[in-house]
């Protein structure tokens, strides 16, 4: 059964609750232990829109990308309480199988993490783990999301060689390929250039927005100004709630409410 058979039989039995709505958050909150993380978050994610998450350090930006794919739960003080729904699915159910999730959202993190492997074999990797073996389609899987991560051209005589070989931008560029590589249909951010430099930070915004043709991207960022360039919506949490969410140039130029007027001003964060 190949990568796109699995995809299609869970979306299948995924039906979409609202048109173009691929995460919609509903009283959501966290704790860790006593600390309570994320208070009453309601969300409504649009389908191939890039979401920007901008507040404060400590706010819980990084917390909800985390519930989005249920990686926060790997920490046991956890607890939650509401609804998200992925294509109209509730995730925090417990009979959800979370392998689904990850197949389908993949997440590109703050500080570029390559496996200790070459630079073919970490985008082939997932396709691998998803029972791909033919070398054939494994090489055409590895030149397309090497392509659409826009690093191809750097990489085509190095694909032998150890990703730790890489800069700091281009190891960015193929972490992005390694998640394409599973074809996802959503691509969660933390913060994914604020360990690059100015040039490849451009690189990387410019690669977001392409792939939003794509892919539904949310996108944590501490940067204003990358939010207000590369964003549709943008939602701004402030100790663990949403203050605002709103398209993103409206948000920035007429914010309805003072903390974020405060905020996005630079008078506070
Ligand atoms: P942000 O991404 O906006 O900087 P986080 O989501 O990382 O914020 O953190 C939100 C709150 O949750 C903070 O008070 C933080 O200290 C707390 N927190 C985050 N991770 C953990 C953890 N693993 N254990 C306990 N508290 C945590």
């Amino acid at each position: 059964m190949s990568l796109s058979t699995v995809q299609e039989s869970i979306t299948k039995e995924s039906p979409k609750a609202a048109e173009n709505i691929v995460f919609d958050t509903r009283d959501l909150n966290l704790w860790y232990g006593e600390t309570h993380a994320l208070k009453n978050i309601n969300l409504a994610i649009k389908e191939r829109d890039i979401t920007a998450i901008i507040g404060p350090s400590g706010c819980g930006k990084s917390t909800y990308l985390k519930t989005l794919n249920r990686m926060v739960e790997m920490i046991p003080t956890v607890r939650t309480s509401g609804d998200i729904k992925y294509n109209g699915k509730s995730i925090l159910n417990k009979g959800f199988k979370v392998e689904d999730l990850r197949t389908r959202v993949g997440m590109v993190f703050q500080k570029p993490n390559p496996f200790p492997k070459s630079v073919y074999e970490n985008v082939a990797y997932g396709p691998k783990i998803h029972g791909i073996r033919n070398k054939k389609i494994l090489d055409e899987i590895v030149e397309k999301s090497l392509r659409d991560a826009f690093i191809w051209e750097e990489v085509k005589d190095r694909l032998k060689e150890n990703a730790y070989g890489l800069s700091g931008g281009q190891q960015q560029r193929l972490c992005i390929a390694r998640t394409l590589a599973i074809e996802p249909d959503v691509i969660l951010m933390d913060e994914p250039t604020s360990a690059l430099d100015p040039i490849s930070t451009l690189k990387v915004e410019e690669l977001v927005q392409d792939l939003k043709q794509d892919y539904s991207i949310i996108i944590v960022t501490h940067n204003m100004q990358q939010a207000a360039r590369i964003s549709d919506r943008t939602a701004f949490f402030l100790n663990g709630e949403v203050v605002e969410f709103d398209d993103t140039e409206t948000l920035f130029s007429n914010p309805t409410d003072q903390r974020t007027e405060d905020y996005i001003t630079g008078r506070f964060g």
